[in-house]
């Protein structure tokens, strides 16, 4: 039977299960469709993550060619044109079935639906995912609706699993030389060009913070000056890099981590469990891909059209410096720290009472890393209205944020140059500073936080 191999969003060779096994039954084709019309008016990618997706292919590309499979590369304008076209690129090349990784969204879930209903054999894994969707439940039988005992059950699935990442069949079969010449399609505006997308960059990048940085991972992580987070996360969201990947390497360093949650170094672990929460809830409660609150409740809340304020948020103009900080660090690189997304997306939500999904489709429209699962989490737990949220009552205050997490202003001074000079004691509110040093060109705060912070309570008891 003739296998072709079908990449999305599991943009790798090494540690790609599914292209392993379709190479190992013979597979010479693997087959990429570039959506880019549909990614941009309907989900809304970001063009810095678009070119990062159109470099890793083109280096696919070219490397599979060096172990001698052919990239086919199908330009199409929606997901509806896919099965179509599938199969009649099968019929050219005489493929009887197809290999790919699931993609967990709605639309790409009906894409796949509808290739099979029109005869494509398509055979699915499960390849950005440790726990399969599904496989982490309740005694009930159900989608755990809280954090903690989801990754209880799923430390239990796996605390005694050692990941052994499958050596690429076609090792010792590389011809250097030979080569593939990039598609049109897949020349970007070199936006992403600081996230280099070869393997030994991308591994480097891994096996260092691996080594060097998870023990001290728990300590830094919250603090956006330093470098303390992987960084990892626009080439997880494309999948050039997965989360077994990560894991085995963890081991390599600490094997019994996963029996350990109580290590430090298990704070990393963490944060790729709260990732595969985030895509089991899009499979169990699909509404949240159509960007519906998770908790009904909070439909009733009557968010504030102010168009003003939100593109003063956008932009970074918010007289808060370290919300401004983020959201310039957000324009400016495609990239933001995890700490910031949570003070943004709280002061958007609850001090200017804009809807979430003004702010999660905006990030989306920024972000290297955007994906549906994370980005509609991290969404939904800052506006209260999620699963296992954080409480509507508990409001950020972005001043306090800011002297915790950035005490003397390095990463405002960054961001916000114009504060540069304001001393570290007013740097987190510098309005009374500003008046008594006027030559200092910085925004007016738009808004009270004692009161935004009420108007918040009373349209979230409503
Ligand atoms: P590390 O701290 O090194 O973590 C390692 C990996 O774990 C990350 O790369 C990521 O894949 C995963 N991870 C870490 N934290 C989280 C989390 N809270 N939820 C889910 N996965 C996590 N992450 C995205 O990948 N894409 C998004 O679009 C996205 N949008 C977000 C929006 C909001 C409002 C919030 C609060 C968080 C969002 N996150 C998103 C999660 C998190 O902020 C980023 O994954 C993280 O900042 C990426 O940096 P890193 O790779 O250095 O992470």
């Amino acid at each position: 039977m003739k296998i072709a191999f079908w990449f999305r969003r599991d943009l790798r060779y090494f540690g790609n299960e599914a292209l392993i096994e379709a190479v190992e039954n013979g597979a010479q084709v693997a087959l990429f469709f570039m959506c880019e019309q549909q990614w941009r008016d309907k989900h809304g990618i970001a063009p810095i993550q678009l070119d990062l997706i159109k470099r890793r292919v083109a280096y696919l590309g070219n490397k599979l060619a060096q172990y001698g499979i052919k990239m086919h590369i199908e330009v199409v304008d929606s997901f509806c044109d896919i099965p179509a076209r599938l199969q009649s690129v099968c019929a050219s090349y005489q493929i009887e079935e197809v290999y790919a990784n699931k993609e967990y969204e709605v639309n790409e879930r009906a894409r796949d639906s509808e290739c099979m209903s029109i005869g494509i054999s398509l055979t699915l894994f499960d390849g950005d995912v440790i726990a399969k969707p599904g496989s982490v439940l309740t005694k009930n039988d159900e989608m755990f609706k809280v954090f903690t005992p989801f990754k209880k059950t799923w430390l239990k699935l796996f605390e005694r699993q050692q990941f052994i990442i499958p050596r690429w069949p076609l090792e010792d079969k590389m011809v250097p030389a030979l080569r593939w010449s990039t598609p049109e399609c897949l020349i970007g505006d070199s936006s992403s060009i600081k996230w280099p997308v070869d393997d030994e960059s991308l591994a480097g990048v891994a096996s260092h913070f691996v080594a060097n940085k998870c023990v001290s991972y728990h300590a830094h992580r919250d603090i956006p000056s330093i470098k303390g987070t992987s960084g990892l996360s626009p080439y997880l969201a494309i999948g050039a890099i997965s989360v077994k990947q990560l894991l085995a390497e963890v081991q390599c360093h600490y094997p019994d981590i996963l029996q350990t949650p109580s290590r430090e170094e298990f704070t990393w672990i963490n944060e790729l469990i709260w990732r595969e929460f985030y895509r089991h809830l899009i499979v169990a409660y699909p509404s949240l891909c159509k960007y519906k609150n998770f908790n009904k409740k909070y439909d009733a809340v009557i968010w504030n059209e102010d168009e003003h304020s939100f593109r003063a948020w956008c932009q970074g103009e918010t007289g808060y410096p370290i919300v401004d900080a983020a959201m310039r660090q957000l324009n400016q690189t495609g990239w933001m720290h995890n700490r910031l997304r949570m003070i943004v997306a709280s002061f958007l939500t609850k001090h200017l009472l804009i809807d979430w999904r003004k702010g999660e489709r905006y990030f989306m429209a920024k972000l290297i890393d955007g994906d549906l699962a994370s980005n509609n989490g991290g969404w939904q737990w800052a506006a209260s209205t999620g699963c296992d949220a954080q409480p509507y009552f508990r409001i950020f205050n972005p001043i306090t944020q800011s002297k915790k997490f950035d005490p003397d202003g390095d990463f405002i001074r960054t961001y916000v140059p114009e504060l540069a000079d304001v001393p570290s004691k007013f740097i987190h509110f510098p309005h009374e500073f500003i008046t008594l040093a006027s030559s200092i060109n910085y925004l007016p705060a738009i808004v009270e936080h004692k009161e935004a912070r009420q108007r918040a309570l009373d349209a979230f008891k409503v």
